[in-house]
């Protein structure tokens, strides 16, 4: 008998095809409905961070091994209540730590320089000549960077961040070694000091029952006046609605965002902010990286349906 496995949304002609040639392959999903019924005869499941994984479709998949998530972050999916299922949850680490950092670096730039303002401008036609003052930014060399939740991301920012001669603070829960301080040129603040201090904002830490709502009301207003706030982890990292106050009153200079709170829905008011760069969720949106991300679910699921122990087990 050959392993069923299912691909929530279509991925790589090549990726499919190293599934087909090994497993039946069934792709494609249209709705939670639909993939309760498509799971139950699944020994895999290789699904996408939109696909809430929760106890109804686990129930649903009796002979569930592995849920192999294309992504790093598995918020989507009730892994403790699987692996008590003894199915095995993947991600893709690492994969995608550089791809993520660079769209960051792409949203701080954007902001602090005003750059999606400036181009819609420009195509308007309503560039007359060279001006003194047209679209004054923020100059980021000398300022300081904060940025919550020094992992793999974290870091990947962190090292960009010297080529632009920021100061570099962070928090996280546990402090890194000293030598790991010294090599990144990095600084441990509590994420009080970190908020009320840091130029740029940049978080980055998983969404976990701990990190929801991290940055909550009462944080979003300990922020530097005049700061710009740059968001790639998850949307519930933060009280998105005390942020566009912020960001409506004129206190903060800006933000970008690359994920939202209850997205694809984005708040309207984040839509008619001027101050603001908004992404569809795009951080690890590279052809590179995003094929390698594929191959890595699909070996997660080979080597587990072939009795072996899964790549990168979450
Ligand atoms: P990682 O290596 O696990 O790093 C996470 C960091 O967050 C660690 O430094 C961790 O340090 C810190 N952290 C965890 N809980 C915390 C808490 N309660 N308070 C403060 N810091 C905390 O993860 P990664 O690979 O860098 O990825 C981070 C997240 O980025 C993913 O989980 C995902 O949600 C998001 N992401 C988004 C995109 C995108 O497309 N926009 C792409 C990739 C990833 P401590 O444990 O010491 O606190």
């Amino acid at each position: 008998m050959k392993y069923k496995v299912l691909l929530t949304h279509e991925l790589f002609p090549e990726v499919h095809k190293k599934l087909q040639d090994l497993f039946e392959l069934e792709v494609g999903i249209e709705g939670k409905e639909d993939l309760i019924k498509k799971v139950r005869d699944k020994h895999a499941l290789l699904c996408f961070l939109k696909d809430p994984i929760d106890r109804e479709v686990i129930d649903a998949a009796p002979e569930l091994k592995i849920i192999a998530n294309y992504a790093v972050g598995y918020d989507n999916i009730d892994v403790e209540y699987a692996k008590s299922k003894g199915i095995y949850v993947t991600n893709t680490p690492d994969l995608l730590t550089e791809a993520t950092a660079d769209l960051t670096w792409a949203l701080i730039l954007a902001v602090a320089r005003r750059i999606v303002e400036a181009d819609s401008f420009t195509r308007a036609g309503k560039f007359k000549g060279w001006e003194a003052k047209l679209f004054l930014g923020m100059e980021l060399n000398g300022k300081r960077l904060g940025i919550i939740g020094l992992g793999r991301i974290g870091k990947a920012v962190a090292r960009r961040a010297s080529g632009f001669g920021m100061e570099i603070v962070y928090y996280k829960r546990k402090k890194l070694s000293p030598a790991e301080e010294k090599s990144l040129g990095v600084k441990f603040l509590s994420l009080e000091e970190l908020l009320k201090s840091s130029d740029v904002i940049s978080i980055h830490t998983p969404l976990t029952p701990d990190t929801e709502n991290l940055i909550n009301r009462e944080r979003v207003y300990m922020i530097k006046r005049g700061a710009i706030f740059i968001n790639t982890a998850r949307g519930a990292v933060v009280d998105e609605n005390a942020l566009i106050e912020r960001l409506e009153n004129g206190s903060l200079f800006g933000a970008g965002f690359d994920v939202y709170k209850n997205e694809p829905e984005i708040n309207p008011k984040l839509i008619n902010l001027k101050n603001v760069v908004l992404l569809p969720h795009i951080g690890s949106a590279t052809t590179q990286t995003r094929l390698a991300m594929a191959n890595l679910a699909a070996d997660n699921i080979i080597s587990v349906l072939k009795g072996g122990k899964p790549i990168t087990p979450v």
